[in-house]
């Protein structure tokens, strides 16, 4: 499956790309993410970690971030990228999960891989079965 001429295997090589610049001076566990716009451009995430520990980021709430910073409509997005080193595909935490199925449309490919070359695609949906969302706000809202 191609994205705008774009790989799960060639995003997953963006994603280590940001995988390096991962700032991780009390975990060291790097992780990376390459989010594919609507356009075709890739937007690039890690973690950023902090003294205080509760402030730090992960690489695929960073690569959302960014990209609505920048602009992007939520849930314009083709597809994510994320690569750790772990034994088995890495998948995203359950906050990221949380903001993933806010900011991408469900149907959204996911790509996970890590550095043996072990790739896993699931979409939004999968990841978040029964999410809580908009709709869930707007129908709890009561004058
Ligand atoms: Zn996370």
């Amino acid at each position: 499956m191609s994205w705008s001429g774009w790989t799960q295997e060639k995003l997953l090589e963006q994603a280590a790309e940001a995988m390096k610049r991962a700032y991780v001076p009390y975990s060291k566990f790097r992780v990376g993410a390459a989010l594919l716009d609507a356009d075709g451009r890739v937007h690039y995430g890690c973690n950023v970690e902090n003294a205080a520990y509760s402030p730090s980021n992960c690489a695929e709430r960073t690569a959302l971030f960014r990209a609505i910073a920048d602009g992007h409509a939520a849930r314009s997005f083709q597809v994510m990228a994320v690569i750790g080193d772990t034994p088995q595909p890495i998948t995203p935490c359950g906050v990221c999960r949380q903001v993933i199925s806010e900011l991408c449309s469900p149907e959204m490919p996911v790509v996970m891989g890590n550095l043996q070359g072990d790739i896993r695609v699931t979409t939004v949906a999968e990841l978040l079965p029964g999410a809580f969302g908009p709709s869930d706000v707007e129908y709890g809202k009561k004058d």
